[in-house]
């Protein structure tokens, strides 16, 4: 077992818990963006959302939610940034599907939305296309 958070799932690895059930983990992040900046993750190992069984990444986001709703009233915090990197194209340093949750303040100075691009002229219509008839609920 490779998976550093599998570790920290069979306690293998220490972690500062916050949250656990029969399907869901939820840990401090040992390198926060800010103070209280949460993992959550579904026990199970997956490695992306789309590889995540509906069911699981269902029950995975309602501890998200009630989370999220924790930071906000206990920290507490202006508002807060769900993150989540799929491959390690998109900067997904562990392979195993996890929810950052990222408390955020007023003038934290945090830029976690980067410049936005412009599209080619056309290409906005060929990529609607495709992306669209490929959605299923
Ligand atoms: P990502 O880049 O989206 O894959 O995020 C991985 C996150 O896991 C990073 O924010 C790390 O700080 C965090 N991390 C890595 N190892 C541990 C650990 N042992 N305990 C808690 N957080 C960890
Ligand atoms: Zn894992």
């Amino acid at each position: 077992m490779e998976c550093i958070f599998c570790k920290i799932i069979a306690g293998k690895i220490p972690a500062a818990k916050i949250y656990e059930d029969r399907n869901v983990f939820a840990f401090l992040d040992i390198a926060p963006v800010n103070p209280g900046h949460i993992l959550v993750i579904p026990k199970l190992h997956y490695e992306t959302i789309p590889d995540t069984p509906p069911e699981l990444l269902q029950k995975t986001m309602l501890v998200v939610r009630n989370l999220g709703d924790r930071v906000m009233n206990k920290l507490p915090c202006d508002g807060f940034n769900i993150i989540c990197n799929n491959k390690p194209a998109s900067g997904q340093a562990v392979p195993h599907v996890h929810f950052h949750i990222i408390p955020r303040h007023q003038g934290d100075g945090l830029h976690l939305h980067p410049p936005g691009k412009k599209y080619v002229e056309g290409t906005l219509e060929q990529v609607r296309r495709k992306l669209a008839s490929t959605v299923r609920v």
